[in-house]
């Protein structure tokens, strides 16, 4: 039969793409070729026309030692001939306990009495879902614990927070752009300011304000005395939000805090974890552990869609009951402990530990600080913040008074598309150019994606008048 041809709609390009992309305003992708990425090796993707790109995102923060590394390919092959997929509910493979196992013994332990270690793994596929099981837990724990504490109900989050797409991890966040158009299918939680020094929240300076917002933390801790469930927090950088990153010690208190006013922390570490920061997770940095700590992203090396939420045992134990009391944690998705993605993250993990990889990206984390270092004295360059290889640059219309350049000039969009011209694959925040390498990178490839970066920033803003 003779194909039908795709009529172009009045005011819209053929395009003959069925889908539908993420956050991605469509009209304008109609009139774009859009590039189509067919293959990678190492830091580089390569389209189906054979230009070759630099991956500046990690492929949205995931990816870890580089595309198609030999170990993880090799791990799913194996898995591949042993099987693909069977279910958790009422079965387990080894895959998945022998990853749970490792995840337990990498994680940062010892949080304060009485929640103690993180012994428990409970699988999902993503972030967003590896948040949302966080919340329930947390707060199913509670209305386990019976009496008073069943009016711990509430939430602490922090303003420009983000934590997924899903409705409850959307409740938990705070980026007015993502996430206000929903307001009206959203649970209420309790807001606290940003921990972060550029634009400071209560106008102090660090380290004279002697953290002085997390004063504010507890002031919302007093106020709801009794009511807060958990504290969910992004440790050391809020990442969405255009990699804000919180004072040296904050963290710390917060746990602290947490532990004083009874409240579960969660670590959402799924943008910092597995080495982002330079360490393993952030929370290492400051020596905390959490009650909760949700993982995906960099699980899986950038290979497989696969999260995981840890849990202590004092948190699982109350869940623990006949089934007549009916404790048991309902919730569970279809793919939970996918053997070939706890095969890839086992490889991945394997790799960490063979290529020394948390050794071997500390030098270029200095390198990217110092080569970075000059860029403040550029006239738009607003503010710098990097921790480990997650790195935000802020472009700002006016540099004494850190005015935004309004959203709607697109600042970080015409940079990342003047750097693509160039070789390297951006996505930005507004106007913060995000650099987010996977941790394997070359040193001369890390060289090559800076000199395009700050090409690329001149040029736009100098354009930008
Ligand atoms: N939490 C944080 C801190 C994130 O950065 C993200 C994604 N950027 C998520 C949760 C959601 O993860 P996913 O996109 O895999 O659902």
């Amino acid at each position: 039969m003779p194909q039908k041809k795709n009529k172009a709609q009045p005011g819209l390009a053929a395009n003959p793409s069925p889908i539908w992309h993420p956050f991605t305003q469509m009209k304008e992708w109609e009139y774009e070729k859009p590039t189509l990425i067919v293959e990678g090796s190492g830091s580089t993707l390569i389209d189906s026309e054979g230009k070759r790109y630099l991956d500046g995102t990690s492929s949205i923060w995931v990816n870890i030692h580089g595309h198609r590394h030999p170990a993880i390919d090799a791990a799913l092959r194996a898995q591949l001939n042993k099987i693909a997929h069977s279910t958790l509910l009422g079965l387990s493979n080894p895959p998945a306990i022998a990853l749970a196992q490792q995840l337990i013994a990498l994680a940062p332990q010892g949080a304060p009495a009485p929640h103690k270690d993180l012994t428990k793994v409970f699988y999902s596929d993503d972030g967003s879902t590896a948040v949302e099981i966080a919340l329930k837990i947390a707060f199913s724990f509670w209305q386990h614990q019976g009496r008073r504490h069943k009016k711990k109900r509430k939430f602490i989050t922090f303003a420009n927070a983000y934590h997924g797409d899903t409705l409850g991890s959307v409740s938990l966040g705070g980026i007015d752009l993502f996430h206000e158009a929903y307001r009206p299918l959203l649970f209420e939680t309790i807001k606290v300011p940003a921990p972060t020094c550029y634009r400071c929240p209560i106008a102090l300076d660090y380290p004279s304000c002697a953290l002085a917002c997390v004063d504010e933390v507890e002031k919302a801790l007093k106020a709801h005395d009794r009511q807060i469930a958990g504290l969910i927090i992004e440790p050391l950088v809020q990442a969405a939000a255009g990699l804000l990153t919180a004072p040296r010690g904050y963290l710390d208190k917060i746990r602290r805090l947490c532990t004083q006013y009874d409240v579960l922390m969660i670590a959402d570490e799924v943008a910092t974890g597995f080495g982002r920061t330079g360490k393993m997770f952030a929370c290492e940095h400051e020596g905390v552990a959490p009650d909760l700590m949700a993982l995906s992203k960099g699980i899986t090396g950038g290979y497989m869609p696969l999260a995981a939420t840890l849990t202590t045992q004092e948190i699982y134990e109350a869940f623990l009951g006949d089934y007549a009391e009916f404790k048991t944690f309902f919730h569970g998705h279809s793919y939970t402990g996918n053997p070939l993605g706890c095969a890839a993250a086992l490889a991945n993990l394997a790799v960490f530990k063979k290529e020394r990889t948390l050794k071997k990206m500390q030098p270029k984390i200095a390198y990217v600080k110092k080569a970075l270092s000059p860029w403040k004295r550029w006239a738009h360059v607003g503010d710098i913040r990097q921790v480990g290889l997650m790195i935000g640059i802020e472009l700002v219309a006016d540099k004494k008074k850190k005015t935004h350049y309004p959203l709607t000039m697109r600042v970080g969009h015409h940079v990342c598309k003047e750097a693509k011209t160039q070789g390297l694959l951006l996505r930005p925040l507004g106007n913060v150019i995000v650099l987010m390498p996977p941790l394997s990178i070359s040193m001369r490839d890390l060289k090559k994606m800076i000199a395009i970066v700050g090409t690329a920033i001149k040029k736009v803003t100098s354009s930008m008048r």
